[in-house]
């Protein structure tokens, strides 16, 4: 019997050859792992050889390695380019786990949650593939767009057929007022001339009128529709997890947000019904003139199989130059969002005028597009006015022969001159089909991979809201971001309400990591973290979050006043609660002295606040709600030593009722932890209060020794 597929994955590049491309997977089964090159074996190594994989980067590669059990010797197994490497990455991972515990990580069986016809991820809140998603489910969404205003929406429509209507008929009454008053030699009725005129007078005032009303319709539907879907597309953007939001560049989002729903809007709501009301013109028009002149509707229809073959010759290419447009749009809004939020480092190193050619580059290569794009369109239009124009020329010779053989009157001239114009106006809008479709399927295509967006971290279906009390409990958690190695590896730890933990260990090693882990910023891979015995997974997001008070070191403050920066976590606190958490967190005094106190307006990031001042505020931000976990990452790390001191004390009250980890490069701030936790390479290599670690004498102790070194300051003081 065949051996069970524990997982596999694939790599493209030869292991020693720097340049040959290869098409190889790999295996894993419960005995061994095995190296494929194309369907041939190249290698076949029994699982209890196997100490563990390793991945070590290369230029624009990852090499995958075995440790051998028996003699510690590193093998070669493959080697994968950028594509390949989060996967080789993630199976190592994986792999590792298995040989540790016997069983794969968390939900990573094999083609779990894997489309079945391409092999990428499913949504799994939809359960289906964003790539093969159907174009009819695609129109299906966009109905969804569309359908809460498709009151005002047919209601526009019904009011263009009543336009049309008064549009063909005023050519009959033209007709009439020819040829049986003005060409009409023997009519002496000048109450009937007077009666056809002021009729045609009576219907263009009412079309206008409701030419009115349709537009006003018009512009409610598509104004309501802008802002349905800006907002669900702001709601995914916010429910998306902070690893999914940074593989987008915040230019880019802006981008979708405001341009691309400008574009679906303008198809859906404008450009779609008046394709549509066109083409019901077009067809009446044509039936018309099909049952009084075949001969003529032949004629006229001559320009519109050349028009046809014009466009689907230049559709591709169209579609090509649209996409590259979009790309560079969006890249020029990354360059420009950019500048301005760097806009001091920029001006402080004097790189105007270089940011000011990146910024030129980039709107040229959008600029260059456009004058692709626009180009081609310019070549396309004469080519197809040629063809129309070709047409109108036929007509008139035919109608021109028809009146001088006595077989078609003046008046009947105009009215079909009108008519064969109200088959060439749609044309022309059929016409312009194309180059809005593409520009809409673009844009529409943005905003789907933004909603289709796997939400990675979601409420469970019979998630809680948790009273939380602030006992802490990881177990076996394992985690690694997308990008890199595993960052953490097994970690233990149990926290006791209302303990003061500290985490050290060297820059990178992970402690920022696990307390994004703790706020459920991502799940963890392998292992869980319960709070008061709860799987965080199964706990809302909202109920753990507004029990968490977080400080970080780069603090954020909204353009605002002070009072509302500090009381953005609970928008209804009163200036009393303001008031005296600013005072715990030592920045009542500054803000007093600011010429309007509380109301003193902040600016954008708080650019008028020194950096140890925008700190105290994110403190007083953290406490307000009174959280019952609090998590300070390198929170005082921007204060003077004097301020650091006093907040130390305020936070060492404020600790005794809430669980708190904090995050410190100068050991002298954990001076009041009840724990010291030190990390080292994403292990827990010690635990302990700061006198057993000294004692201890292992990395802690190197640490202290180091600091103190440089700084000459005993921590004990
Ligand atoms: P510490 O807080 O101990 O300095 P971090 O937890 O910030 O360390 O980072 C641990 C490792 O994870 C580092 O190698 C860092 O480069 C990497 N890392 C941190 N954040 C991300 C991210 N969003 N994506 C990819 N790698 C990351």
């Amino acid at each position: 019997m065949e051996e069970k597929t524990l997982f596999s994955f694939g790599y493209n590049l030869h292991p020693t050859k720097p340049f040959e491309l290869l098409n190889g997977k790999v295996t894993v089964t419960e005995k061994c792992l095995t190296v494929f090159v194309g369907d041939e074996i190249e290698q076949c190594i029994p699982l209890e050889k196997i100490a563990e994989l390793i991945t070590n980067m290369g230029v624009g590669c990852v090499f995958l390695s075995y440790k051998e059990k028996s003699d510690g010797s590193i093998h070669l197994i493959c080697r994968g380019d950028a594509r390949h490497a989060k996967k080789i990455i993630r199976a190592a991972r994986d792999f590792n786990i298995y040989l540790e515990d016997g069983r794969l990580p968390n939900g990573q069986n094999e083609n779990h949650n894997k489309c079945k016809k391409c092999g990428r991820p499913i949504n799994s809140t939809s359960g289906k593939c964003a790539a093969c998603r159907d174009k009819k489910e695609t129109f299906k969404r966009l109905w969804g767009f569309l359908s809460p205003h498709k009151l005002f929406v047919f209601s526009s429509i019904s009011l263009y057929f009543i336009i049309s209507a008064i549009n063909l008929l005023l050519p009959i009454l033209q007709r009439i007022g020819v040829d049986s008053y003005i060409q009409n030699q023997n009519s002496k009725d000048i109450n009937g001339f007077i009666l056809v005129v002021l009729s045609m007078l009576a219907l263009q005032f009412i079309m206008r009128a409701i030419t009115v009303v349709r537009s006003q319709l018009l512009i409610v539907a598509s104004n309501r529709m802008l802002v349905d879907m800006r907002n669900q597309l702001f709601q995914k953007i916010s429910q998306l997890s902070i690893s999914k939001i940074t593989k987008h560049t915040a230019g880019e989002l802006m981008h979708r947000i405001s341009n691309d729903t400008n574009a679906v809007e303008r198809f859906l709501t404008n450009f779609l019904p008046g394709t549509l009301e066109q083409l019901v013109v077009f067809v009446v028009v044509a039936a018309y003139l099909l049952f009084f002149d075949p001969m003529l509707f032949l004629l006229i229809m001559i320009p519109t199989p050349f028009v046809v073959l014009s466009f689907r010759f230049f559709w591709h290419l169209m579609r090509t130059l649209f996409h590259k447009r979009w790309q560079a749009a969006s890249k020029t809004n990354t360059v420009l969002h950019d500048i301005f939020s760097g806009i001091r480092v920029v001006k402080s190193f004097g790189m105007e005028e270089r940011e000011g050619k990146r910024f030129d580059d980039s709107a040229k290569e959008e600029k260059n597009l456009q004058q692709k794009t626009d180009g081609i369109w310019s070549i396309l239009m004469p080519i197809i006015r040629f063809f129309v124009g070709f047409g109108e020329f036929v007509i008139l010779f035919y109608v021109g022969n028809k009146i001088l053989d006595g077989s078609m009157t003046l008046g009947e001239m105009a009215q079909f001159s009108a008519y064969a114009g109200m088959i060439y106006g749609p044309l022309g809008m059929i016409a312009n089909i194309p180059r809005h479709f593409i520009h809409f399927m673009t844009a529409s295509s943005k905003i789907f991979e933004i909603l289709d967006e796997e939400i990675d971290v979601i409420d469970a279906e019979k998630s809680v809201d948790l009273d939380i009390e602030g006992n802490i409990d990881i177990k076996d958690v394992s985690f690694g971001y997308d990008s890199g190695n595993e960052v953490l590896h097994k970690i233990n730890l149990h926290i006791k309400k209302g303990e003061f933990i500290g985490l050290v260990g060297p820059s990178g090693v992970g402690k920022s990591t696990l307390i994004n882990l703790v706020m459920r910023l991502y799940d963890v891979e392998d292992g869980s973290i319960t709070v008061d015995g709860v799987d965080i997974r199964n706990i809302s997001q909202d109920s753990l979050r507004s029990q968490i008070g977080v400080v970080l070191q780069e603090t954020y403050l909204f353009s605002g006043t002070v009072y509302q920066n500090i009381a953005y976590a609970k928008p209804t606190a009163t200036m009393e609660e303001v008031i005296s958490v600013a005072k715990l967190a030592g920045c009542h005094e500054f803000i007093t002295k600011m010429p309007d106190g509380y109301n003193s307006k902040v600016g954008e990031k708080g650019s008028t606040l020194s950096g140890g001042e925008r700190q105290r505020i994110a403190i007083a931000r953290a406490l307000l709600h009174n959280p019952k976990i609090l998590i300070l990452d390198e929170a005082t790390a921007s204060l003077d030593t004097e301020t650091e001191k006093q907040i130390q004390d305020a936070l060492a009250n404020l600790s005794k009722e809430r669980t708190t980890i904090a995050i410190a490069h100068r050991l002298s701030t954990l001076r009041n932890a009840t724990r010291l936790v030190v990390l080292d390479k994403g292990r827990v290599a010690e635990v302990g209060t700061h006198d057993e670690l000294v004692a201890r004498k292992g990395i802690y102790y190197g640490l202290v020794m180091a600091q103190r070194e440089m700084s000459n300051i005993d921590i004990n003081d």
